[in-house]
């Protein structure tokens, strides 16, 4: 059987036209118009057959199409209801897809996926791309790797290192769960409809253990979104926003063996660990 190519200009306009579907905004819903990039991204998720994989927003069925016929065990949710039925229809020929309705922060992901190992593949919504990201990596999912297309200036910033205008606690997290890498650049015109701004596919593998020693992970956060609370500030001020004494923030540094002139957005994570873990050792 031949089967038609979703992830084209053509076949996007004439489903959405035969639905009725007017992409919504407010939903960020732009969908992929280039095969070539569906690919990339399979293959960037390294899929076998029977596999687990979670997407998140399957819109029309472009890239679940592709996720589909590596063979993969594909779960797919779809917060807008309308689009339940086009996909029932645009991916009727495969038996290895099955679509939840909902949003994805709140279903129950564990209990959906089997609590069985998973890959995340999606192209995010740009509105919660955030959100998504953080939540599926503080639940600590039994996620094996997550490729998402993501806007370029997130991808960015989740693979900046210290010291860079990028960096922030977003690198910080991203990279004390995962090992980011930038698989592509994917231009404005790959998607309908063209978003403002030049995507990235970005793929992080999950770790099995982190990069740093943290006796207290709850801590090591508090402490990296102090140090990025107020960029200009010197660490040492920055702190403050925890609400521990001068005194006890000096008692940290020294035990650290951390410059307080500093700015945070110089920490390594190894630094924001020594620090975390001071602190700990305090208390
Ligand atoms: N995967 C399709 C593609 O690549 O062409 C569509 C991607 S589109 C950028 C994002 C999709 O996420 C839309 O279909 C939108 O309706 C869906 N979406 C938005 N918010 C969501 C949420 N909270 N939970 C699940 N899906 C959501």
């Amino acid at each position: 059987m031949l089967e038609s190519i979703i992830a084209s200009p053509e076949v996007v306009h004439y489903v959405c036209k035969r639905f009725g579907i007017h992409m919504s905004k407010k939903l960020g819903q732009n969908f992929l118009i280039k095969r070539g990039v569906v690919d990339e991204i399979v293959h960037a998720a390294d899929l076998n057959a029977g596999e687990p994989v979670l997407e998140i927003g399957p819109g029309i069925g472009t890239l679940t199409q592709g996720l589909a016929q590596s063979g993969a065990d594909v779960t797919a949710i779809e917060l807008d209801r309308r689009l339940l039925e086009v996909l029932d229809t645009t991916l009727a020929a495969y038996d290895n897809v099955r679509i939840i309705h909902g949003d994805v922060l709140k279903l129950d992901v564990p209990d959906i996926m089997n609590h069985k190992q998973f890959k995340v593949v999606a192209n995010l919504p740009y509105y919660i791309t955030t959100p998504i990201i953080m939540s599926l990596l503080e639940s600590r999912l039994p996620i094996e790797r997550m490729v998402m297309m993501v806007q370029r200036e997130v991808a960015l910033r989740m693979v900046a290192k210290p010291g860079t205008k990028d960096y922030g606690a977003l690198s910080v997290a991203v990279q004390y769960y995962t090992e980011p890498d930038i698989v592509m650049d994917v231009p404005p015109k790959a998607f309908l409809p063209a978003p403002s701004v030049t995507s990235a596919v970005i793929r992080c593998v999950l770790r099995k253990e982190p990069p740093v020693d943290v006796v207290d992970e709850k801590l090591f956060f508090r402490v990296v979104k102090a140090g990025f609370e107020q960029r200009r500030k010197t660490f040492s001020n920055t702190m403050k926003t925890t609400g521990l004494s001068k005194e006890e923030i000096e008692m940290i540094l020294e035990k650290a063996n951390i410059d307080g002139q500093r700015r945070g957005e110089t920490f390594s994570l190894q630094e924001f660990a020594d620090v975390a873990n001071a602190w700990h050792s305090i208390k």
